[in-house]
């Protein structure tokens, strides 16, 4: 686990390291396929959401980090960032990054 700045929610979290996120990952598939189930039988979106909880109950126990927006949990993976920029410290916003979206330092 590693705790970053994420550019999308404009704050610095802990994020999971593909290891971690494969822990992590079978709570995931299971949420996503219980809300979809549901919402195919014609249930309420709050009534499906509720069947992804257990991602989020999941990520604090991991992470001590309450995340609420289980569509956030995604995007909260080492993997997806680059290297810290070497001026800023903020990560690149991708690991191909050529430059560092946060100060124009370039890598
Ligand atoms: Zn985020
Ligand atoms: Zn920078």
């Amino acid at each position: 686990m590693k705790t970053l700045y994420c550019w999308r929610c404009k704050k610095t979290l802990p994020m999971l390291e593909k290891r971690e996120w494969k822990r992590f990952d079978s709570v995931y598939t299971a949420c996503i396929s219980a809300a979809k189930e549901l919402t195919g039988q014609g249930k309420s979106k709050a009534e499906a959401s509720a069947c992804l909880q257990p991602a989020l109950d999941k990520w604090f126990e991991m992470t001590d980090y309450r995340e609420t927006d289980f569509w956030n949990l995604w995007h909260h993976q080492v993997e997806q960032y680059g290297k810290p920029c070497s001026k800023c410290g903020k990560p690149l916003r991708t690991p191909e990054a050529s430059f560092c979206a946060a100060c124009g330092e370039k890598r």
